[in-house]
């Protein structure tokens, strides 16, 4: 966009992943959002984004020996990444002025153009304490901090912004409903402009006008709401609610209602995402409907090849990191170089298991991957849920390892009861079946894993995965995915050719309180049936399905097709 001098997009998100050593991201969101921003320096797009500094990162994990997850902080070396810009601006806070710096880093894409990213913090001599605290936890504290923290994020980053002489934005991008209070400045900004004391229905107009919003939560419960005495008391005002249909829904403040409200365009991460969220966000006013789009997540594919699998692009594919979609042309190389890469990197992650825990992990045997946030509705344990079954099917068609990782939230317990139970069945079903669970699940494990495993399991119950992204990851590492029809899956699975779907989507559809059970019987007969004898017996048949796995599905689930899209419907529109 900046060839022809289009002003920025300045695109804000509560995380973003933006370099392993950095630890300002929880998940997926995260690394979407660098993912993002990766993809848009490459192609050289003109934005800015903006987040907090996270001082103590997300957490550490550590489980204990009853496998029980405990939490700790991740101090990071700020200034060896970021360097301390010289503004500084204010937010009211509780009618405190609360002082704001910011810190840049620099995304650099592969033609050397450069997105800044600006980390907004607030521990600053003249803060106080508390109001020091505000910018070191991701997702910590109570829903007072939290608020707070959204305040800072989306007042305190436009003003940041404004501060650094970026005017003439074209468009504010919310990436999830917490950056949804930078619609307010914009909206104060408006009123001020025309001359009044506040904000009206025109000013709401133009502030539609300059806002993207992009939702990824697929259930109400996941969605920020603030009771409206709890918003008038930390925002000091009591304008917002009166007259404005804007602000209020039933009492509280929702975050996402606030971000469909200011946005002219909106979408969810998949194709189902999108129909999820037209069904669940219905506005009060029944005369106006949301338009909700689509775009599906892609993965930053320079950042997720593996280095064996980069080298064979390189070689075979040059400028595959420019054009994402010349990854079509691995249909061209040959099986033999394509599994040499995979067990290189399989090589890698039995090397890092290994040095990590006494399992004793081997190249030759067929390897499951599970690794993402622990929380109940991605059913990590579905695969374990008839032991004696697993280690039955494994006696009749082969030995398997999984290997699992992913941090639960630290105050979702259900999260880390799910961790506790895999820990404790892990060892049970030895030796036909070796599990191990890696603590800390982060960038540089998420690249072993997704990379290194012959399979990807993913197991949520539908219709929660809103996309998932490290199915995208392994794809384009050569490892295809066994996993229920939702999120992605339902566009990237071609049965028997990119992997394998765990039940139909009609049945991933019906939205069954608890169809484990039979998920997990689907999961096991898909096993027996067919993955694991294949893998076994069939070479050949595997590394077509290997070739096909990254042809069809790299070139599409990238973050480079993912931002085209959002230039092309959301930025320029
Ligand atoms: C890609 C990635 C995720 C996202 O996982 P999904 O559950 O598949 O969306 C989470 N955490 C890390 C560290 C990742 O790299």
């Amino acid at each position: 966009m900046n060839k022809i001098n289009r002003p920025a997009v300045a695109y804000f998100s509560m995380e973003i992943a933006l370099h392993p050593d950095m630890p300002t991201y929880s998940g997926g969101l995260g690394m979407l959002a660098g993912d993002t921003l990766r993809a848009a320096a490459d192609l050289g797009i003109s934005m800015i984004a903006v987040t907090l500094l996270h001082r103590q990162g997300y957490f550490s994990q550590s489980l204990d020996a009853s496998g029980w997850q405990h939490e700790g902080p991740i101090p990071w070396n700020i200034e060896r990444y970021c360097h301390e810009l010289p503004i500084r601006t204010d937010v009211t806070i509780e009618g405190r002025h609360m002082q704001l710096r910011a810190w840049k880093y620099e995304v650099t894409g592969c033609g050397r153009h450069v997105i800044p990213v600006l980390l907004l913090d607030t521990d600053l001599e003249e803060n106080s304490d508390w109001d020091r605290t505000l910018t070191n936890n991701l997702y910590g504290g109570d829903s007072h901090y939290r608020l707070c923290q959204e305040v800072v994020l989306g007042v305190g980053g436009v003003r940041v912004l404004r501060a650094l002489g970026y005017n003439d934005v074209a468009r504010f991008h919310m990436n999830e409903g917490h950056a949804a209070l930078l619609g307010l400045e914009l909206l104060d900004e408006s009123a001020k402009s025309a001359g009044r004391s506040t904000f009206n229905t025109e000013d709401v107009q133009t502030v539609r006008r300059n806002c993207i919003f992009t939702t990824h939560t697929p259930v109400s419960a996941g969605h920020d709401r603030f009771p409206i005495d709890q918003v008038q008391r930390t925002l000091g005002r009591s304008d917002l609610f009166d007259n404005h249909e804007v602000f209020c829904c039933a009492g509280e403040l929702n975050m996402t209602y606030l971000a469909l409200n200011l946005s002219h365009y909106v979408n969810g991460v998949a194709k189902k995402h999108g129909e999820v969220s037209r069904k669940m966000l219905v506005p009060r006013d029944i005369d106006h409907h949301y338009t909700i789009d689509h775009i599906t997540n892609g993965g930053h594919l320079g950042t997720w090849a593996t280095p064996s699998f980069a080298n064979l692009f390189d070689r075979f594919l040059p400028g595959w990191r420019e054009d994402n979609a010349s990854l079509r042309g691995v249909l061209s190389i040959p099986a033999a170089e394509v599994w040499k890469a995979h067990q290189a990197a399989k090589q890698n992650l039995i090397d890092e298991i290994n040095v990590r825990t006494q399992a004793s992990f081997d190249i030759k045997t067929f390897t499951l991957g599970f690794a993402r946030r622990a929380t109940a509705y991605k059913r990590a344990n579905l695969l374990l849920h008839d032991t004696i079954r697993l280690r039955n099917l494994a006696e009749q068609t082969g030995r398997v390892q999984i290997v699992f990782a992913g941090k639960a939230h630290p105050h979702d317990k259900q999260g880390k009861q799910l961790i506790q139970e895999i820990m404790r069945l892990k060892d049970t079903i030895l030796p036909e079946v070796k599990i191990v669970y890696l603590e800390n699940y982060d960038w540089d494990l998420a690249r072993f894993i997704t990379s290194g495993v012959d399979v990807w399991l993913n197991t949520p119950q539908p219709p929660l995965e809103a996309s998932g992204t490290s199915g995208m990851k392994a794809a384009l590492n050569g490892v295809p995915s066994l996993s229920i029809l939702d999120g992605w899956w339902i566009e990237g699975c071609i049965e028997d050719v990119t992997g394998w779907a765990i039940g139909d989507a009609k049945s991933s559809d019906m939205g069954e309180a608890d169809c484990s059970a039979r998920d997990g019987n689907l999961l096991y007969e898909k096993l027996q049936n067919v993955v694991i004898p294949l893998y076994y017996e069939q070479r050949d048949a595997w590394l077509r399905i290997m070739s096909h796995t990254i042809a069809l599905n790299a070139p599409y689930f990238n973050t480079q097709r993912m931002i085209q899209q959002y230039v092309l419907k959301a930025y320029y529109e």
